[in-house]
């Protein structure tokens, strides 16, 4: 990738994706049952070697995979990004046995994965989780839910966010790998606007052992904040590519339609609001790059631009989608046509993985803090969210402390969007070095999917990342008061 564009072996991998997800995954989504787990859809997209890439590649090109898959089928894509979701605290955090046992598993697409943080009264403010984790013998007892958990209650296992230590904030958060089959555990389906698989979760008195924590007790929240942190910007691409779905749709439609003795893209308003859709959906897919290269980089400022990343693309998709729909009439809203589709599933990421009003908080924050305006990056105000909240998904450098030593060079690579206000040791927090996203935006696609050519790399799953091999990070964002 040079600054501003993809290198063509990026564009060719992104334009192959979009064929699969059209003409191969598409087909399987439409015969699921909306708002539940398809298997056939996820077992697919191991076999076609896609879920082991969320593993082994790079932020980027993570976020080219739901980009391209977005844009011929939201539900291949959902799938694929849950199935990171969930594991990635395992591949993260989790023990050798725990990686060999379910790693393999998830990225044939033979184990579905969910990640559950989010609670009835706990939704952004995350850090607020209830759900109880009472010692028991060598291990504890869980007891309490979990709401809006996706692939639940379907799920074959499930990263777990509980309390272990009450009054410790967020660090007294563990998280734990727990298996669907543990006694206690149960769970039910809801029904969403979007055909996203979705359901809450109850534990009942739930056994887990010391071999269940996924990284240190009482550091979980740490284990939340890094998956998250990956996401993100994920999200943003999620959203252009719905953007550029209904973009092209409605390029079609006004190119055919004719409507006062001409096509609809003679009308001058039709063809600048096209222009506009165009603009706009460019403008965020440069931003979530952007986001994803600082990631990759290890960059000081990819909380806030990913903050910026995931705000402008959801926003982007909706305005986009819903100009979509208006251009095409009733047709549009019609039950299976394409923006029908769209409108549903567009509006949830505006809420999720930290709803566009968190989103602009952590980006004014970091502002403030760069600007030496804050109060203190490691303090927010009362009432401000920690960077730690689900959805937010502040990763530990959002709130350090370490005073503002100026950009860092990662951050001047990449246009110093924001200044810094963290210091140097946050660079190397993002994908951990020596993955293959060390090579940054410039990482070559791997052989094209349907191959099902794996790499050997360290972060195959099963192997373990470098970075936990390093000393244990704390991260003020464990400490912040919600
Ligand atoms: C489709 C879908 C899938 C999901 N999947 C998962 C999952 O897999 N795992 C999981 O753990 N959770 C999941 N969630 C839950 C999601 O993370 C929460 O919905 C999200 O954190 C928001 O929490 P809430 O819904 O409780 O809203 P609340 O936290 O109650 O917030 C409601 C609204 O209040 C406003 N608001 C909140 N905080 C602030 C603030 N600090 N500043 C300004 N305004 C604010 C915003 O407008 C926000 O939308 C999912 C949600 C959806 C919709």
């Amino acid at each position: 990738m040079s600054v501003f564009s993809l290198d063509p072996a990026q564009i060719a991998w992104c334009a192959q994706l979009r064929t699969l997800a059209a003409e191969r995954l598409r087909p399987l989504a439409e015969a699921g049952e909306p708002g539940r787990v398809n298997r056939p859809l996820v077992a697919a997209l191991g076999e076609l070697g896609l879920l082991r890439r969320v593993f082994t590649g790079s932020a980027l090109e993570l976020c080219l995979l739901r980009e391209s898959l977005a844009h011929g089928s939201t539900e291949a894509e959902t799938a694929l990004a849950l199935q990171g979701l969930g594991a990635a605290p395992v591949h993260q955090a989790g023990t050798g046995a725990q990686r060999e046992r379910w790693l393999p598993e998830v990225a044939a697409g033979r184990a579905v994965a969910a990640f559950a943080l989010s609670e009835p009264e706990a939704g952004s403010d995350a850090a607020a989780i209830a759900l109880k984790a009472a010692p028991d013998g060598p291990g504890w007892r869980l007891s309490g839910e979990k709401c809006w958990i996706s692939n639940a209650p379907e799920a074959d296992f499930y990263t777990v966010f509980a309390r272990t230590a009450e009054g410790a904030g967020t660090r007294g958060i563990t998280a734990f790998l727990v298996p669907a089959d543990r006694p206690g555990l149960s769970g039910s389906p809801l029904e969403m606007l979007s055909p996203h698989p979705i359901g809450a979760l109850a534990f009942d008195g739930v056994p887990v052992g010391p071999d269940d924590v996924l990284g240190q007790a009482d550091r979980g929240f740490r284990v939340a904040m890094r998956t998250l942190d990956l996401f993100r910007p994920s999200v943003g691409a999620f959203a252009v590519g719905m953007a550029q779905a209904a973009l092209d749709a409605a390029l079609a439609h006004t190119a055919a339609r004719t409507a006062f003795g001409g096509p609809l893209m003679d009308l001058q308003s039709v063809a600048h609001t096209v222009a506009e859709m165009a603009t706009r959906t460019e403008a965020a897919r440069l931003l979530v790059y952007a986001a994803a290269a600082a990631y990759d980089d290890g960059a000081a400022d990819v909380p806030a631009r990913s903050a910026m990343a995931k705000l402008l693309a959801t926003e982007t998709a909706q305005y986009v989608v819903d100009a979509a729909v208006q251009l095409h009439g009733a047709q549009a809203l019609r039950r299976g046509h394409l923006l029908e589709h769209l409108y549903r599933e567009v509006r949830a990421p505006r809420i999720y993985e930290g709803a566009t009003e968190v989103q602009r908080t952590v980006i004014a924050r970091r502002l403030y803090a760069a600007a030496g305006r804050g109060s203190d990056a490691a303090a927010p105000p009362a009432g401000a969210p920690a960077a730690g909240h689900f959805p937010t998904g502040g990763a530990p450098q959002s709130t350090s402390a370490t005073p503002d030593t100026g950009p860092s060079p990662a951050t001047m690579r990449a246009g110093g969007l924001v200044r810094a206000a963290a210091g140097p040791s946050d660079t190397g927090r993002g994908r951990p070095s020596g993955s293959s996203s060390a090579a940054g935006p410039s990482s070559r696609p791997e052989p094209p999917p349907g191959t099902g050519a794996a790499p050997a790399g360290p972060h195959a799953p099963g192997a373990k990342p470098p970075a936990e091999e390093g000393p244990a990070e704390e991260g003020p964002a464990e400490e912040s008061p919600v």
